[in-house]
């Protein structure tokens, strides 16, 4: 079973403060404009880091076609002012049981631990490693903000790359792949992919509000038996 966690609000509580300043920071300095009153204002949960800065660039005046022509150089900015301003130590912001969970799937053969985040990848390998929790993650795996703005294609992208390491070259199956996230939008793009979907109830929505997952949970404690009912 191949497991595609979402980081924030799943992996993480309320650690991308850091990470909203490097976005916005690299907006900044890409297109030369102050940042917007109302930036963080902007709608975050499951959604992709490029989704949310071409909001924010609207904000501050600039058109969506001027984001796609630079999107490249906001990536990379991104990336550097997030190196430059991620905490030394985010381990406090873990989500409840998620040590303990990860530390049993990290070597248990039934499982391959990878990533589905609205995160561009760089942000999102700093911020587990800071948070002591990276080594499940091969690197180079993985479904990213960086890869597409659309959360709904980064599943089977983060499919491809699995496949690439442990299915031999082909797409690692759908119908074997859990999306674990916390938003609507985490349960939307495991349906997109034909993949299952757990929710936890740890992110901004409540449990009655991730009715359409196959299972939730209030937290990840129950995860391993959540993914043996599927
Ligand atoms: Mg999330």
């Amino acid at each position: 079973m191949l497991l595609l966690f979402d980081i924030d609000g799943t992996l993480l509580l309320n650690g991308a403060d850091a990470h909203a300043a490097a976005v916005i920071a690299a907006l900044c300095e890409v297109w030369e404009v102050e940042p917007p009153p109302r930036a963080h204002g902007v709608e975050a949960a499951g959604r992709t880091d490029q989704a949310i800065a071409r909001d924010i660039l609207e904000l501050a005046g600039v058109p969506a076609e001027e984001f796609d022509r630079r999107r490249d150089d906001f990536v990379l900015a991104t990336g550097s002012h997030y190196e430059r301003l991620v905490p030394d130590d985010l381990s406090d912001r873990l989500a409840p049981h998620v040590t303990d969970v990860l530390s049993k799937l990290a070597v248990d053969q039934r499982y391959r631990c990878s990533l589905v985040t609205g995160n561009i990848q760089p942000v999102a390998r700093l911020k587990l490693g800071a948070a002591g929790i990276l080594y499940p993650f091969a690197e180079g795996q993985g479904g990213f903000g960086s890869d597409s703005d659309d959360r709904n294609e980064l599943p089977p992208i983060a499919r491809m790359r699995a496949g690439q390491l442990w299915n031999g070259g082909d797409a690692w199956p759908a119908e074997r792949t859990v999306v674990i996230g916390d938003t609507p939008r985490d349960i939307a793009c495991a349906r997109a992919d034909g993949a299952l979907v757990v929710a936890v109830a740890t992110g901004p929505f409540g449990a009655d509000q991730l009715s359409e997952a196959d299972v939730v949970l209030e937290d990840l404690r129950e995860l391993d038996a959540a993914l043996q009912s599927l």
